[in-house]
C-alpha cells in the first residue's frame, strides 16, 4: 500500500536504520543522508520516510510531504553553504532511476553543467 514500508526497499532500510547510512537531517517526515556514489562534493539525497515509488507518486498521495522533502533540500544547501545547486527527481529508469522510494538528489560544491546528460 502506499506509503508503508517495503521489505524489499533498500531505502525503507534506511529509514528503519536496517542499513547504515551517513545522515545529516531529520525530520518527521523526512530523512537525508549522503549518497554512497557521490557525483560531486555534495551529494545528498532526501527522501520521505514513508514509502512512495517516485516524486510523482509522492505528490499525488502526500502532497505535503512533497513539500517537506523540497523544504529539506534547502535546509541542506544551507547547512552545507550552497550558494548554487541542483535538485533532481530522477524518475523512470531511463531518467536513471534506481532506487524505487522517491528521493531528491542534491548537488554542489562544482560548477554544473547544464543540459544534465
Ligand atoms: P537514482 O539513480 O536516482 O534512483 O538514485 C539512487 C541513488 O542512491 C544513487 O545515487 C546511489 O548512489 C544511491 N545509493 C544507493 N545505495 C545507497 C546507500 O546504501 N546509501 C546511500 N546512497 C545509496
Amino acid at each position: 500500500m502506499a506509503g508503508e514500508p517495503q521489505d524489499d526497499c533498500l531505502f525503507c532500510k534506511i529509514v528503519s536504520g536496517t542499513i547504515p547510512a551517513t545522515i545529516v537531517r531529520e525530520t518527521e517526515t523526512t530523512v537525508a543522508f549522503r549518497d554512497i556514489n557521490p557525483q560531486a562534493p555534495t551529494h545528498i539525497l532526501v527522501i520521505p520516510k514513508a514509502h512512495h515509488r517516485d516524486a510523482a507518486a509522492l505528490a499525488a498521495a502526500a502532497p505535503e510531504v512533497a513539500a517537506d522533502v523540497l523544504r529539506e533540500t534547502q535546509a541542506v544547501a544551507d547547512e552545507e553553504k550552497l550558494e548554487s545547486y541542483r535538485v533532481v527527481f530522477n524518475t523512470g529508469s531511463g531518467a536513471g532511476q534506481t532506487v524505487w522510494h522517491a528521493h531528491a538528489h542534491v548537488l554542489g560544491g562544482r560548477g554544473l553543467e547544464w543540459p544534465p546528460g
